[in-house]
């Protein structure tokens, strides 16, 4: 017989827990399951083990570029042993402490794979999970790129666990974790290269501050290559040959580490869907507005699993507290993705909320532009930072900030500023009135609008 639970959640990670808490609140038998120690992807695997390394080779950085103004003595280096044993101790309790508080708050947890074995059924191991719903919290996976040799790419994952750094690092494509890791890599002594098919890195990013990003990384030694394709990755005695094609010309590079940088995809393929009667299409799951199966509506799927929002905690944390409150109470919530903010946490950091301002024309909105080049304003001055800019669109006649772009020292903190403005609906004007705290980065936002 079946152990029959009111929600089987499928995952560990900010979306399984979250919505696991509140069904649990609201009295209902809930059980949880993960084939990976508990905790997730962002405590385990991303943000927050990434964040450690930005923050040690920040410090460096920082240290570098005021040699002369007021830092002497020896040049500090990163100890990358040292650095992977600091972020251990962030990750390391996180498995035991997740599953502490599950067992606390009433919620069965399982080990193992999870699949459909009906439509309201979930095997586990040997055991088989009877659910009056089910809730797929999956995340993603990296990509398949179905290039000769892709078993060799080291991924994120495995690069956050590396106890040596090796010489010459290149990333398979220019997103997110290509910025992120070759700006800590570089920092901590790597040789860096970057290979991105496209005409360009970052395409969600205001390509203008790109540019300015792609500069400072250029002076670092980051080597990016776009319209460069890699058609294959073997085996050489010491390392790895890449062989790339640029132009229609093919040729090769060497390299000690390839990584894995070219994209995530919702994490369904082993689940069986088909035996949970749960659509899916080109890899992604076929939900409602409601984020319910439009197949099976005992399901539904929240976080990077149901890719409907941008692939961010926050956002995955927002989609189970929805799919919560519709499970419970019956559908009537909708995520609202407007003014997401999102950090590419380079050094400095590079950060977006709002419309890209080709978006912006797309949507045949009038706005005016403010762009400025900010290395001279104090804020990048005093820490040494020459690459610092930003771009705000407004609407002409609300006085709405459709979008807010930035580049530069605490960049990653004042875009939530923005965020606020934009989700509040404040508009600019009233934005330039708020007394900020001087001197900060956030009182420059009364010079930039
Ligand atoms: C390197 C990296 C850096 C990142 N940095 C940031 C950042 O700075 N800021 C930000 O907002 N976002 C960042 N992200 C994205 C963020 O981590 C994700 O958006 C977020 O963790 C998604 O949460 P989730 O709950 O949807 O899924 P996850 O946290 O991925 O949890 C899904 C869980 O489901 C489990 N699972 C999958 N299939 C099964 C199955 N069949 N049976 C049992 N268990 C299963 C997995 O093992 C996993 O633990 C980063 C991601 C990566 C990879």
């Amino acid at each position: 017989m079946p152990t029959q639970y009111d929600l089987v959640v499928i995952g560990s990670g900010v979306a399984a827990t979250t919505a696991a808490f509140r069904c649990r609140s609201a009295g209902w038998r809930v059980a949880l399951i993960d084939h990976l120690p508990f905790g997730g992807t962002c405590a385990l695997r991303g943000c927050d083990p990434k964040k450690v390394l930005v923050g040690v080779a920040e410090a460096l950085d920082q240290s570098r570029r005021l040699r002369g103004k007021g830092i002497g003595g020896a040049e500090p280096s990163i100890d990358w042993r040292q650095l992977i044993g600091f972020k251990r101790s962030f990750t390391d309790p996180v498995p035991r402490q997740r599953e502490d508080e599950l067992a606390k708050n009433g919620i069965d947890a399982f080990h193992g794979r999870a699949r459909f074995a009906g439509p309201q059924a979930i095997e586990v191991g040997d055991q088989t999970l009877a659910a009056r719903l089910i809730l797929i919290a999956t995340g993603a996976v990296p990509m398949r790129l179905d290039i000769r040799g892709e078993e060799l790419l080291t991924t994120s994952t495995d690069f956050l666990e590396l106890d040596k750094l090796p010489k010459r690092v290149v990333f398979v494509g220019g997103g997110f974790i290509a910025a992120e890791f070759s700006h800590i890599a570089v920092r901590a002594g790597a040789a860096v290269t970057i290979l991105e098919q496209s005409p360009e890195i970052l395409t969600q990013f205001d390509q203008e501050l790109v540019g300015m990003l792609k500069a400072k990384s250029a002076a670092l030694g980051i080597d990016t290559r776009v319209k460069t394709r890699v058609d294959s990755i073997e085996k050489t005695g010491s390392g790895f040959r890449i062989a790339v094609a640029s132009d229609g010309l093919g040729s090769a590079l060497e390299a000690d580490l390839v990584v894995h940088a070219a994209g995530r995809t919702p994490d369904i393929e082993a689940l069986d869907l088909a035996a949970g009667k749960v659509e899916h299409d080109k890899g992604r799951l076929r939900l409602n507005e409601f984020l319910q199966s439009t197949s099976n509506p005992v399901v539904y799927a929240a976080g990077d699993a149901a890719s409907s929002g941008p692939p961010l905690t926050p956002v995955a944390s927002r989609d189970a507290a929805v799919v919560a409150a519709n499970m419970i109470e019956g559908n009537h919530q909708r995520p609202n993705y407007e003014g997401v903010a999102s950090v590419v946490f380079t050094i400095p950091p590079l950060a977006r909320v709002g419309l890209l301002e080709e978006e912006a024309r797309e949507r045949n909105l009038r706005f005016r532009v403010r762009h400025e080049k900010t290395t001279d304003w104090y804020t990048a001055r005093r820490v040494g930072e020459d690459c610092s800019g930003f771009k705000l669109l407004i609407e002409e006649g609300t006085d709405r900030i459709l979008g807010a772009h930035l580049v530069g020292p605490h960049a990653e903190e004042v875009i939530n500023v923005f965020a606020l403005a934009i989700r509040a609906d404040l508009p600019a004007s009233r934005l330039k009135e708020v007394i900020f705290a001087y001197p900060t980065a956030g009182s420059d936002i009364g010079y930039m609008l």
